[in-house]
């Protein structure tokens, strides 16, 4: 049951913010969760959320989780709630001039390589900074905060690690309100060392 699942997150984040990642699954379990006034879902890939945005209601808010290519960019931006994973400057670059064509400011995390993992995405401490030096020559993004996937791992210390480097980055920050991280298998932990926003599939669906 899916609003079970979701009374069972809530009571472990309590208010902080749930997304729902809702890759794929069907129009119809999304209702499901939509019918429980849940109204913030996330997607990795464009071509599916851009089905999911014409069919579904309107009034949800929309995330991009996934690796975005820049030549995607123009067909999100519309109506986009925040995109999570901005993981690199020319992909930062290229989301501002598109935003400033369609005169609309876009709120955006930049996600940070935590992982060891190869095939993980996320821009370097160092390139962050750079960023962060920077932010005001992006005037058509508003850089919310900092998102961050762990090491895939049944190492609990490792994780904690990887989540606690984020959350000193997030901290030292002091500007930003979010720090996004934190799946079905670690979101217990990512709660633990600060997270505040929650990217959760699997166990919301299963
Ligand atoms: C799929 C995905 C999630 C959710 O993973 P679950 O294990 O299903 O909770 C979170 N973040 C990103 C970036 C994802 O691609």
């Amino acid at each position: 049951m899916i609003a079970q699942k979701i009374k069972e997150i809530k009571k472990v984040i309590g208010s902080k913010k749930l997304i729902i990642v809702s890759k794929n699954r069907t129009f119809d379990e999304i209702l499901n969760a939509y019918k429980t006034g849940h109204r913030d879902f996330g997607e990795n890939r464009v071509q599916e959320l851009l089905k999911k945005y014409e069919k579904l209601p309107k009034d949800i808010k929309w995330h991009m989780i996934g690796h975005l290519q820049k030549n995607k960019v123009k067909y999100i931006i519309p109506f986009i709630h925040l995109i999570h994973s901005v993981d690199s400057i020319e992909l930062l670059e290229k989301i501002n001039s598109v935003s400033e064509k369609k005169q609309i400011v876009t709120n955006c995390l930049i996600q940070i390589k935590i992982a060891q993992e190869k095939s993980k995405f996320g821009i370097s401490k160092s390139n962050f900074d750079i960023i962060n030096n920077n932010k005001n020559q992006f005037s058509f993004i508003n850089i919310k905060g900092i998102m961050g996937m762990a090491t895939a791992s049944l190492n609990e210390e490792k994780i904690k690690k990887e989540f606690n480097t984020l959350n000193q980055i997030y901290i030292n920050s002091s500007d930003f309100e979010i720090l996004c991280m934190g799946m079905s298998q670690d979101y217990k932990i990512a709660n633990k060392c600060g997270s505040n926003m929650f990217r959760i599939g699997s166990y919301v669906f299963s």
